[in-house]
């Protein structure tokens, strides 16, 4: 089993897409769920209960996660001192690297660090001066002896040219990053949806920049022998190669991958914190390998592709925060993104007949916070 452990619920930055859309939709209604919004802000409960917990389950991954895990560093110390999951993971805004010492760096098996792009982007997102401070900060944990994955993760939106923004991750004079995911900003907020431009922009530039993209990526592979990791492209390559019959949420979210809220409760994933109906228990007495699974609804449950999409969000299927003509345009995305795969799949078998790659440069470890569906 997965689980993210939520260390807080602060951030030491304040990006468009997360804190400036939680302002507008402050006042939105969400009473058709019973929310405790006063969760405390840093872990509340005994850490030695984590490391109980963890031990129950001889495949543990934890991943920290916040709000910014990286200003708990005492809390990652202390959990790391004690708790001895399978592996250790993290998804960081990648500001405060440098200050938690090599030797607990160096023992993740991944890290994600927040970089929707290039500079100029990064910083449009995130607020100027983010793009450098992290880039100084992902090539010194590499200098200090970081050999696990390192991905750069993307939230994108309307700013976003896809194609242009994961070539540019994948090969520029900063750090070229061999890992890549993204996921779109869509179905979070209730309020959102109407003021922007989601719908014309999937169309006119995502869509195409994502078919685009994926020829890249299989011309890379035919020229450099190696299959980049762009985990939405990866992830679906992956089952249409092997055959897969069905996928479930591909994020593991609320069957696989569980999250630990700072008061200790169990929710499906970390976007549901808060939510009491959805709440599986207690870290100090619930049991790693029983947790209740939940898994998505119509309209997911009724949709052709459900088979290859795996449902994209539990979340978003839950709360219904878009109505079901805006969400449909985020579907749209999903099926635009099997397609562009679907399309280059005979390619990718020549490829590997002629040995120039391998059935196994597909491999990766499912659940590790890629979501694959964006
Ligand atoms: S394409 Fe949309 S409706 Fe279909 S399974 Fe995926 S998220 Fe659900
Ligand atoms: S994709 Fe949705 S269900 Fe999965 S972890 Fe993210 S917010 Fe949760």
């Amino acid at each position: 089993m997965f689980f993210h452990v939520i260390l807080t619920t602060e951030c030491n930055l304040q990006c468009r897409y997360c804190f400036g859309e939680s302002f507008e939709d402050f006042d939105e209604d969400f009473t058709d769920f019973d929310v405790d919004y006063a969760l405390p802000r840093k872990t509340s409960y005994d850490l030695e209960l984590l490391t109980k917990f963890c031990s129950e389950d001889p495949e543990c991954v934890l991943t920290f996660y916040g709000g910014e895990p990286l200003v708990c560093i005492d809390e990652i110390k202390q959990i790391m001192d004690s708790a001895k999951p399978r592996h250790f993971m993290m998804q960081t805004n990648g500001l405060l690297l440098d200050k938690l010492e090599p030797k607990y760096v160096n023992q993740f098996h991944t890290i994600l660090v927040s970089l929707d792009g290039d500079k100029e982007l990064t910083d449009y997102y995130r607020g100027g001066g983010t793009f450098r401070k992290v880039l100084d900060n992902v090539n010194l944990i590499v200098e200090n002896g970081f050999r696990g994955e390192l991905i750069a993760r993307m939230t994108v939106m309307e700013q976003t040219d896809i194609y242009e923004q994961v070539t540019w991750l994948a090969d520029n004079n900063e750090h070229s990053f061999s890992s890549v995911h993204w996921q779109l900003n869509a179905g979070f907020w209730a309020n959102d949806c109407a003021r922007r431009n989601f719908k014309s922009w999937s169309e006119d530039s995502y869509i195409s920049g994502v078919k685009r993209l994926a020829r890249f990526w299989v011309d890379h592979m035919e020229k450099k022998r190696e299959v980049l990791r762009l985990y939405p492209l990866l992830g679906i390559a992956n089952s249409l190669l092997l055959g897969e019959k069905k996928s479930l949420l591909r994020c593991g979210g609320g069957w696989i991958n569980y999250s630990i809220q700072t008061d200790g409760y169990i929710i499906p994933c970390p976007a549901m914190w808060g939510m009491k109906n959805y709440y599986l228990g207690h870290v100090s007495n619930a049991h790693p390998l029983k947790l209740k699974k939940t898994f998505v609804e119509t309209p997911c449950s009724e949709c052709d592709v459900l088979n290859i999409c795996g449902g994209r969000c539990l979340y978003a299927n839950i709360t219904k925060r878009w109505s079901s003509e805006a969400y449909a345009t985020v579907c749209n995305t999903v099926r635009g993104l099997i397609k562009a795969v679907e399309s280059e799949l005979p390619h990718i078998k020549r490829l590997i007949s002629a040995g120039k790659i391998s059935l196994n440069d597909f491999e990766f470890m499912k659940y590790n916070g890629c979501e694959i569906i964006p």
